[in-house]
């Protein structure tokens, strides 16, 4: 059995700048790059690898970096300090953004790729599957894969429904596919016993709020802190479920100023 820390980011923005284009509600998931730089230094200290070899048993990886979205600055801002560090990321990418203003195209995520990043999908709009009818929400597990598969010209193994959101027969259907890691935004950390084709994989958040003695806790996989973040991922759920997702946001942007991530 190997365990992993799986920390999820998005935006990166340059130092006391935020991203071009980006509304203020995203700002609450953007860290700076100087933020990134010292995550990467604590990777750089302890073992990371992709989603996948982690999966895949090639690497056992003690914190493993994901990117969600495929914004632009996963390129032109992360990517950069990935390389100078030596260490290979997951990026969950949302297809039918790819080369619309604000995300990455076809060109950069190809050379990400070629340099040993994982590109995995985050499905075909950036929509919560568990809002959607049954079979458009089996289009945006399966059609995202082959769209990158074609793109990439191997096969993509990782895939993030949006907001961390699920019903348990998409787990199956994500196996049935061809996935053999399915991301959720469950805190804790992830064991891999290597007894299913398909691993769930709880994720851990970070947020432009935390700052380094949290992250560096976090990616140390301190059992306190994730534990605490396990009960208040469960608190929130309840709300959830008796709000419904959309409602629940409403909530959330109105107390929190916070958008679907
Ligand atoms: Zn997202």
């Amino acid at each position: 059995m190997t365990t992993a820390v799986v920390l999820t980011l998005h935006g990166v923005a340059p130092d006391n700048k935020t991203i071009a284009g980006q509304d203020v509600s995203a700002a609450k998931y953007t860290i700076t790059r100087s933020t990134l730089i010292e995550i990467a230094n604590l990777l750089k200290a302890r073992k990371s690898c992709p989603l996948e070899a982690f999966v895949d048993d090639t690497f056992d990886g003690n914190t493993i970096l994901t990117f969600d979205d495929g914004l632009i600055s996963d390129y032109s801002e992360a990517f950069p300090v990935l390389q100078d560090k030596g260490i290979k990321a997951t990026f969950f990418i949302t297809t039918e953004n790819v080369g619309k203003p604000g995300y990455m195209n076809q060109s950069q995520i190809i050379e990400l790729a070629r340099y040993g990043m994982e590109i995995a999908s985050h499905g075909l709009q950036h929509r919560y599957l568990v809002n959607l009818s049954e079979s458009d929400a089996r289009r945006e597990i399966q059609d995202s894969k082959e769209t990158l598969q074609q793109l990439l010209g191997k096969p993509v193994t990782s895939f993030a429904p949006v907001g961390g959101h699920y019903m348990s027969w998409m787990i199956g259907f994500s196996r049935d596919v061809g996935y053999r890691a399915f991301a959720t935004m469950i805190p804790g950390r992830t064991f891999n016993s290597r007894s299913d084709d398909l691993l769930v994989v709880r994720r851990n958040h970070i947020q432009s709020h935390h700052r380094s003695p949290y992250i560096s806790s976090l990616a140390a996989g301190d059992s306190f802190l994730l534990a605490r973040n396990q009960i208040r991922y469960s608190l929130l759920s309840v709300p959830k479920r008796i709000l419904g997702l959309d409602s629940y946001d409403r909530l959330k942007r109105i107390l929190t100023g916070s958008e679907p991530h």
